[in-house]
């Protein structure tokens, strides 16, 4: 199949366009490097049936020739990278993904979008089940983010039910792995880098709330075969370890062999106090299971950014 991924300079997008290009599929991939980078992709350069474009996803593509799937991936993902840039996150949900759907009509190609566990907002219902419509604030600092991907979904149901586009939403959950950005303020980079330069980890408030933590390969995988299936409504994919955030930073003291202080700061506004995701749907749909567990997915992780260390070194 000849695919495009939208996003593939990202963390998650460059392990897709690996998966891709392992499962013997030709990638087209479009970034324009707001926050993915370009080492993410270094290693792809030169590869036959890889082909990269620096592009804005918000505006008009088009790609020669066959086109079998597209893969729209493209955004800013970590509270951070969003709070930065929330007009672009509201855009590329947005126009991004009115284009990629475009593109897909045009050719004839299944869609597959990305969405996210925010969709769900702060939850009243736990786990989170694809069926609840969750607790979103419009006009909170995190609503570019959570808006514009509850749009995007929207979008998606639209054009599968006045085009009969072959269409598939993955709600994502906290992933992790190497490629992740050291200094995009998400937890796992933010925990290792500390420990990693023997600094206080920096839990935000008082660490009671919860996330559950997927390593990527798993979650590619997870993606991959949702892409190949005919489920037109959301499926959540995710780890079910759920765990407090106090709890996580003990588990990187303990894997680091460190006893580096935690220090605790203000909750910034708007943080889910809870999630996990119900992963029944992707089970029985998929025959998905998350099958790298947290000490393995993390020591992987270290390893890359010990590297990355000393490269900068
Ligand atoms: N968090 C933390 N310290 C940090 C970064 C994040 O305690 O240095 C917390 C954050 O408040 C949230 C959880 O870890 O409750 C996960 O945050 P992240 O930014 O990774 O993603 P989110 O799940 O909020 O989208």
């Amino acid at each position: 199949m000849r695919i495009v991924v939208s996003g593939a300079a990202g963390f998650i997008g460059s392990h897709m366009c690996d998966r891709l290009l392992r499962e013997g599929h030709s990638v087209v991939a479009l970034d324009n490097f707001l926050t993915g980078a370009e080492r993410n992709i270094r290693h792809l350069t030169g590869t036959p049936n890889f082909e990269f474009r620096r592009h804005d996803v918000t505006l008009p593509v088009d790609v020669d020739g066959g086109l079998d799937a597209v893969f729209h991936m493209a955004s800013p993902a970590s509270p951070k990278d969003y709070l930065e840039h929330p007009i672009e996150t509201l855009d590329v949900g947005s126009l991004g993904t009115r284009q990629m759907l475009e593109l897909a009509r045009k050719h004839d190609a299944t869609f597959l979008l990305t969405s996210t566990s925010e969709s769900y907002g702060d939850p009243h219902v736990h786990p989170q089940v694809e069926t609840y419509w969750g607790n979103v604030n419009p006009v909170g600092p995190r609503s570019c983010y959570d808006e514009s991907k509850r749009f995007a979904e929207a979008m998606t149901m639209a054009y599968h039910r006045t085009h009969g586009i072959r269409t598939n939403i993955a709600r994502i959950f906290n992933t992790y792995g190497p490629r992740m950005k050291l200094n995009d303020g998400r937890v796992v980079p933010a925990f290792l880098d500390q420990a990693l330069q023997g600094k206080p980890i920096t839990v935000f408030g008082d660490g009671t709330q919860t996330r559950s933590f997927c390593y990527v390969s798993d979650l590619v995988d997870g993606l991959y075969k949702l892409s190949r299936s005919d489920e037109r409504y959301p499926v959540n994919l995710g780890n079910q370890r759920e765990m407090t955030i106090r709890e996580f930073a003990e588990t990187i003291q303990l894997l680091m062999g460190t006893n580096c202080q935690i220090e605790y700061h203000p909750l910034p506004e708007d943080d889910p106090k809870q999630r996990r995701p119900d992963i029944t749907k992707a089970r029985k749909l998929l025959g998905w299971n998350p099958v790298v567990s947290l000490d393995d997915g993390l020591k992987a992780t270290i390893e890359y950014f010990r590297n990355l260390a000393l490269c900068a070194a």
